[in-house]
């Protein structure tokens, strides 16, 4: 007896031999679950960056590059922090390294402030 792939599932397998599935549901089921697996952190992250760079978008016009913004302001807007974002340096400023998304970049200069720019360039 040939048994249907979904470990949860006891059902037999009836029909072509190479059948691995007792019905389309189990399939998908099965499917998503490897998917799941495979592209869960990764979708995760993706998520993250989404909401960081539409916390940026938003509080862009209020910081400019130059004017701090509090750090509960960022967290209040999503940003949510993740090593995988860009780090670039910017080379009018000493200490200047800014992490970036995409056109929209950000550096925390204090413990409670942010500065929020956007590139100029998109040299990537
Ligand atoms: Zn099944």
């Amino acid at each position: 007896m040939r048994k249907c792939k979904l470990t949860s599932c006891y059902k037999e397998i009836i029909g072509r031999t190479d059948k691995e599935f007792c019905c389309d549901t189990h399939r998908s089921a099965y499917n998503n679950a490897q998917n799941k697996k495979l592209f869960g952190g990764m979708s995760k992250r993706f998520n993250n960056t989404k909401s960081t760079y539409k916390c940026l978008q938003a509080l862009y016009p209020l910081s400019k590059g130059v004017n701090p913004i509090d750090i509960n302001t960022v967290y209040n807007n999503n940003f949510k922090e993740d090593i995988y974002y860009k780090i670039r340096s910017d080379h009018n400023d000493s200490d200047g390294k800014w992490i970036s998304i995409e056109d929209y970049g950000y550096r925390q200069i204090s413990k409670t402030e942010f500065l929020i720019n956007k590139t100029k360039n998109n040299d990537r």
